[in-house]
């Protein structure tokens, strides 16, 4: 994995290079798109700042990214920007996801719903087109741990959930239910699948494990799709081990969600979906007749400022400086283990993620209340807390939220004499 670290000279010298490239509604007659620069009386264009301001430049010059631009037709009004968006999309498939030159196709998306419903989308046409299924024979298989997404999509889409337990300790799927589930299935006529593996879920920070789920899927020989949910660790997990199984040279692995405004710190809507090459046909939509190359994604417009957002982050830090950053985060969760563990307190935490999701019933509601922590659920009592150790957390906060815990939980600390 590499990509470089550029100055913020370089990135701005880019970014209006790209910007620049597109056609500018100031300077160009542009009679026929419904679209146009920000409304110039709120949002001021001519503001001194702007001049070193390459993202809030690019969101006031408005370019709309509408369809999918790495299929090889680009609009010619935002040609620039949206080559930009393509550079993204390759570097995330092949540098942080592994991915052969050239081999896969993707688009920013509003976020890891969007992306995780445009891969059910594509299976499920997929599915119908290709192996003559209906829509009642297609199951989309999830732990139950799994991001609500995935219950959403297949409503919209109208195909079965196949939910599948996890063990309540280290939340790992419960492979013989994988199995009894699919045989279920298979004898209620379902005879396509859909799979999505978390590349950590959003409340524990668990990996599922792809290759004992392969393992199971190859030997039953069923027709299946695997979709990566990474909408949470996408921007973590690459960086946190080389000994991933989650990369497109997992030939059982199709597309992967990333959510870019997680960790990477950039605006809402910047969701990334990456798929093989041959995949995004299955949602063509040409009645899209104004968007050249027809529209592939679920959205329709969207704002090429994200895709700019997204490559400013990336290349702000590159590849090596990601890394450091993700390290520094983990060593700050593992911090909290340890003081908790001081503590004897009961929680679950992966190691290569920045999740710490705490038993509930061993530190007091008050305090979890009082530092916003998550819970699992708000509609029954919850039996776990979660902390996301993000970049906002400082060394006071997580200090004044430990002393908190020692004056309230009775503790085996006494016992504990290990520092952390
Ligand atoms: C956050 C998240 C999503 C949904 O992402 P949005 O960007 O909120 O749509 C999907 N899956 C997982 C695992 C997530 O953590």
């Amino acid at each position: 994995m590499y990509w470089p670290k550029l100055s913020s000279d370089e990135i701005k010298l880019k970014v209006f290079n790209t910007l620049n490239k597109n056609t500018n509604y100031r300077k160009t007659p542009i009679l026929g798109i419904p679209g146009t620069y920000l409304d110039a009386e709120v949002f001021n264009n001519d503001a001194p700042f702007l001049e070193n301001a390459p993202f809030l430049s690019t969101l006031i010059a408005n370019p709309n990214h509408i369809g999918c631009h790495t299929m090889g037709e680009t609009d010619k009004i935002f040609k620039g920007t949206q080559e930009l968006e393509k550079e993204l999309i390759k570097l995330c498939a092949e540098q942080v996801f592994g991915g052969e030159v050239d081999s896969q196709d993707g688009y920013v998306a509003s976020g890891g719903t969007e992306a995780n419903i445009e891969a059910m989308w594509i299976y499920r046409n997929y599915f119908i087109k290709e192996l003559k299924a209906s829509v009642n024979e297609i199951g989309l298989i999830y732990s139950e741990d799994s991001h609500y997404s995935l219950s959403k999509g297949a409503n919209l889409l109208n195909i079965n959930s196949i939910v599948i337990a996890v063990n309540k300790e280290n939340r790992e799927l419960v492979l013989s239910d994988l199995e009894n589930k699919i045989d279920l299935a298979l004898t209620r006529g379902i005879k396509y699948f859909i799979i999505s593996m978390n590349l950590s879920t959003t409340m524990f920070g668990s990996v599922d494990d792809i290759e004992n789920v392969t393992t199971i899927l190859n030997r039953k020989k069923i027709a299946y799709k695997l979709h990566v949910d990474a909408a949470f660790g996408g921007f973590i997990y690459p960086f946190s081990t080389t000994a991933s199984c989650y990369t497109f040279k997992n030939k059982n692995i199709s597309s992967i969600t990333i959510d870019a405004h997680k960790m990477l710190q950039t605006p809402y809507g910047t969701g990334i979906f990456l798929i093989r090459k041959g995949y995004m046909k299955y949602v063509k939509t040409s009645e899209a007749n104004y968007v050249p190359g027809a529209d592939q994604t679920l959205c329709g417009s969207r704002s090429g400022a994200n895709a700019i957002a997204v490559w400013m982050v990336l290349h702000n830090y590159g590849s090596e400086g990601w890394k450091i950053k993700t390290q520094a985060l983990l060593e700050l969760t593992s911090n909290i283990c340890c003081e908790l563990d001081k503590l004897g307190i009961r929680y679950f935490r992966n190691p290569l993620i920045n999740i710490i999701a705490i038993h509930a019933s061993d530190i007091p509601t008050s305090i979890a209340e009082k530092y916003f922590l998550v819970p699992d659920t708000y509609e029954k009592k919850n039996e776990w807390w979660k902390i996301v150790v993000m970049s906002h957390l400082t060394k006071e906060s997580i200090d004044s939220f430990v002393n908190d815990l020692k004056s309230t939980v009775t503790t085996k600390a006494e016992l504990t004499l290990k520092e952390c």
